[in-house]
């Protein structure tokens, strides 16, 4: 973990695939080393064009090897998608061992539940449907498991800094 102050200063750099998914983070020595020996290019945030130019703040850089972490894995595709595949397509009541085949808001929408990973869970249509606009207190269900958001840090980070990237 010789990288370690390099990182907690927050001065790691996200390495992003060609599809610019954040692959991992690396440190900012690597990522210059990387790109200087032509094996990643820097992508700048606000435009999103690829260069070589070292000469500014580094952020993000592209690299066409970088070898996706579980957790990018976990995190990649449509918010349902990740939700079906952290709970392994099973629906997610107690008592139940359907298949799951919707995606259901615990707290529901319309009594101000969020559309966030720790408010939804994979559900059988049927138990969706008798679920219904209720809670799961409300609807007398229980959670097979409390529904758990992984470490999403990486991708907050690749977030904030497009986010940076384009406000300047
Ligand atoms: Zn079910």
């Amino acid at each position: 973990m010789k990288d370690k102050a390099d990182r907690s200063a927050g001065n790691a750099v996200i390495a992003v695939d060609r599809n610019y998914v954040p692959m991992m983070e690396v440190a900012r020595r690597k990522a210059i080393r990387a790109v200087a020996s032509g094996r990643a290019m820097v992508l700048d945030p606000a435009s999103l064009d690829r260069h070589d130019n070292l000469k500014g703040r580094i952020l993000l850089i592209i690299f066409p090897h970088a070898r996706a972490c579980a957790e990018s894995k976990l995190l990649m595709g449509r918010l349902d998608r990740r939700v079906m595949r952290r709970d392994h397509y099973q629906c997610q009541y107690e008592g139940c061992h359907n298949r799951a085949d919707t995606i259901d808001h615990i707290i529901p929408l319309c009594q101000g539940g969020r559309t966030a990973w720790q408010n939804l869970v994979a559900c059988c249509l049927l138990c969706n449907q008798t679920k219904g606009g209720r809670t799961p207190e409300q609807a007398g269900m229980r959670l097979k498991k409390v529904p758990e958001a992984p470490r999403a840090h990486l991708f907050r980070r690749f977030e904030e800094i497009l986010k940076d990237g384009s406000a300047a």
